[in-house]
């Protein structure tokens, strides 16, 4: 391999281009004058540049090199040939041997069969991209990572000629108008519950930088230092707001987000970008492109958040620096708004007039994404994973999101607008009503008394087990407040949260479910593998009895937490009744040390077990025997039960949890646990459903641990409820064939008054 040839650095190379851009003539006559400045400047014999066109098709627009016919001929898809290869994965590519890569493809037009090596990379424009640039060399040339850069930068450049929108019409790539003003429906997941219909407002709108190539980088540095100091400023100013209450896990959100805006790597980089000849927006925005593309290869899901938060801060580093302070609330916006986002940072949503924000939606993001905690924190429902939102939502559409039913409803006909309007009132009209049912007991109307307790995972859920006048709670998922936190919480920590839990319940009982991470709830900072069936891979129970010291400082936390109050603990995912021993031995072996150590104990202690796992169904009785209680996980027991996954949309509905299989293996629970006299609750989804808690509780279910909005309709089930009616009539219907019995406790519920 020969020695590399050292062109002209970025700096210079940036400043010929600029001249060319500044000066006269066409879009056309500029960019072949830049490809012999490339060429040059890399010591180059070709430089040739893609442009992406309609239908996915790369077609050479200029080149220095190659033979002058070839230049509007010459297209290639994305995926074919190098140059494909390098749009198709948005990455740059340096081959010494360019012809003996598996994707080269050769064009007998272009006369390329002299050259050796090719370097390339993508020319990117709002994160997508838009052509590629390229330079080849006769010897088999190595380029260095410099080069590469400077390429890049370049790229940055082009980006913006192509952008001007006179080399290939804008609209061009513009979806195909025509079915554009249908209404659709589109389908998503639920991050936070709720209704609410507004306009849509695109998130970030993209921002065109006019000024690419730098005078002078010290004036450059001095602006991205200006600009960062001013960044802080906001978000202190912003997270200081009286918008969100003072303590919680949404602060530390907040905290790990303005970590980012810290983050020394990320700033020197931009800096870097300047040294090479950038103007601060520019160098921001190429850092930012290049994270871009890099995130959209990244499956982590706490990697992607924390590059979302980045997103974010670069977002408003461009803003303070083009000047303009707030992009997105500087837009005339509606009063009801909307906002549609590939996904977003925690801060970004509090940049939007609470009083007018009214949903959210996003092609990406997950319950855990901070900016889904935050948004339970404003109580505005979210509705992530929605494919194609962008290209099927404009702005200034009316958009129904019915987080409910995980659906959307872009542009909806007036009837569908009125009806959702009637149920949003009603819906407001009952929760009005069941505030008033707050402090009354869940009894059925002939006598039996139901608890009803809430689900939380948060701290910030905390207070909802006053507001709804729940019983206490019965399902505190302790890895929720793991997963958002950027490290393992060690003792003290998770004694410091468990404790602030059980200070919030004010004496009202809490039941810790120790870690159920792994699978598809992974934590950052702990090494785990996603099998092929993460449902049933190495989780939960299993991950902490083969990791004991795991589950000896969490329970260890528990109790040092408790301090003389009463504790309550669950496993989850226990399978057999040997796995609970060696978990409780865990749990022994603590409040042993704890003992010795003359540390308070808790008051009393209550350990159980989760019932998920269809195995421990024949075991039953004799867990039954060992544990304080018990709690259904109807989630993954039906799940399990069914073979079918609980995450997939598609089989979402297949199986119904009212069935005759579910009801029975339901039932079969409740006999052996009063047979045993063991407190039994179910705290799986279905308790949430007012129609779903009635079969359970006609079928002996006397607690429920539900979902807090949900704790109102089920009370004013309960309480207009007779349960002897309903468990005679389950009786008569569970042995049959039927694929459901929804529709016939439906009708069961009308013909009795009962509130479903
Ligand atoms: C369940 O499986 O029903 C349950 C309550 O636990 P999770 O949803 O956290 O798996
Ligand atoms: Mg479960």
């Amino acid at each position: 391999m020969q020695a590399v040839p050292t062109g002209v650095g970025p700096r210079r190379l940036l400043g010929r281009i600029r001249d060319v851009m500044a000066g006269e003539g066409t879009a056309q006559a500029k960019l072949d004058e830049v490809v012999q400045i490339i060429a040059a400047g890399m010591v180059a014999e070709v430089c040739s540049v893609y442009i992406l066109r309609a239908g996915e098709v790369l077609e050479l627009f200029a080149t220095k090199g190659l033979r002058r016919r070839a230049v509007h001929q010459t297209r290639l898809r994305v995926g074919e040939g190098l140059v494909g290869e390098i749009a198709a994965h948005a990455k740059p590519l340096a081959l010494a041997d360019a012809q003996s890569h598996p994707a080269f493809a050769y064009r007998p037009e272009t006369g390329e069969d002299p050259y050796h090596s090719l370097m390339g990379v993508p020319i990117l424009r709002s994160g997508r991209v838009a052509g590629v640039l390229v330079v080849q060399n006769k010897t088999e040339r190595g380029y260095s990572d410099e080069e590469i850069e400077a390429m890049e930068i370049t790229a940055m450049v082009l980006a913006e000629l192509v952008a001007s929108g006179d080399l290939v019409n804008p609209n061009e790539r513009a979806p195909a108008e025509g079915n554009a003003l249908l209404p659709i429906r589109l389908d998503g997941v639920a991050l936070n519950g709720g209704l609410a219909m507004g306009q849509a407002v695109i998130h970030r709108p993209d921002i065109a930088i006019r000024h690419v190539v730098a005078e002078d980088p010290e004036v450059e540095l001095k602006r991205l230092s200006d600009a960062l100091d001013a960044v802080h400023t906001d978000l202190d100013r912003l997270f200081a707001s009286g918008q969100l209450a003072d303590a919680g896990e949404h602060r530390d959100v907040l905290d790990a987000y303005r970590m980012v805006a810290a983050d020394a790597g990320w700033s020197s980089r931009i800096r870097d970008a300047i040294d090479s000849g950038l103007t601060a927006e520019a160098a921001v925005q190429q850092v930012r492109e290049n994270i871009r593309m890099r995130m959209s290869q990244i499956s982590d899901p706490y990697l992607r958040e924390r590059l979302d938060d980045m997103e974010d801060v670069s977002l408003r580093l461009l803003q303070r620096l083009i000047g303009v302070v707030k992009g997105d609330a500087d837009r005339e916006l509606p009063p009801d708004v909307v906002v549609v986002a590939r996904s977003m940072g925690p801060a970004e949503l509090l940049d939007y007039d609470p009083g007018r924000l009214k949903a959210l939606i996003m092609e990406r993001g997950s319950t855990t994404a901070h900016v889904s905690i935050v948004a339970r924190a404003l109580d505005i429902p979210v509705i992530g994973q929605v494919k194609d939102v962008f290209t099927k939502v404009d702005a200034g559409d009316t958009v129904i999101v019915d987080a409910e039913n995980r659906q959307v409803f872009v542009r909806p006909v007036e009837d569908v607008q009125q009806s959702f309007i009637d149920s949003m009132r009603l819906r407001a009209e009952r929760r009005q009503a069941y505030s008033q049912l707050r402090d009354e007991p869940a009894v059925t109307r002939d006598g039996a008394e139901v608890r009803l307790n809430i689900n939380a995972g948060l701290e910030l859920d905390v207070p909802q087990v006053h507001t709804t006048g729940a019983d206490g709670i019965g399902l505190f998922r302790t890895e929720i407040p793991f997963m958002v936190r950027a490290a393992y919480p060690d003792v003290d920590a998770q004694t410091a949260l468990y404790s602030a839990v059980l200070d919030q319940a004010k004496g009202k009982p809490v039941v810790f479910r120790t870690l159920d991470v792994g699978g598809d709830k992974d934590l950052p900072y702990f090494e785990s593998e996603v099998g092929e069936n993460p449902a049933l891979g190495w989780r939960a129970i299993r991950i902490a009895l083969d990791r004991p010291a795991m589950l000896r400082q969490q329970v260890r936390a528990l109790v040092r937490a408790a301090k003389g109050r009463p504790l309550a603990v669950m496993f989850p995912m226990i399978a057999e009744v040997a796995e609970f021993d060696q978990a409780r031995e865990v749990l022994n072996m603590e409040l042993a040390r704890e003992k010795a150590a003359r540390r308070k104990l808790p008051k009393t202690l209550a350990v159980g077990a989760m019932v998920e796992v269809p195995s421990l169904l024949w075991q039953l009785p004799t867990l039954a025997e060992r544990v304080d209680f018990l709690s259904v996980g109807s989630n993954d027991l039906l799940q399990f039960l069914f073979a079918s996954d609980r995450g997939n949309p598609r089989i979402a509905d297949r199986y119904d949890p009212l069935s005759p299989p579910a009801l029975k293996v339901l039932r079969e629970v409740v006999r052996t646990a009063d047979k045993a006299g063991v407190p039994l609750s179910l705290c799986g989804e279905m308790a949430s459903r007012p129609l779903e808690a009635m079969a359970l509780i006609g079928l002996g279910y006397r607690s429920l641990s539900l979902s807090a909005t949900s704790i109102g309709p089920v009370k004013a089930m309960v309480n207009s409820l007779r349960y002897r009616p309903l468990e005679a009539y389950l009786k008569t219907i569970l042995d049959g064939p039927d694929h459901s019995l929804r529709d016939r406790l439906k009708a069961f519920a009308q013909d009795h008054g009962v509130l479903i």
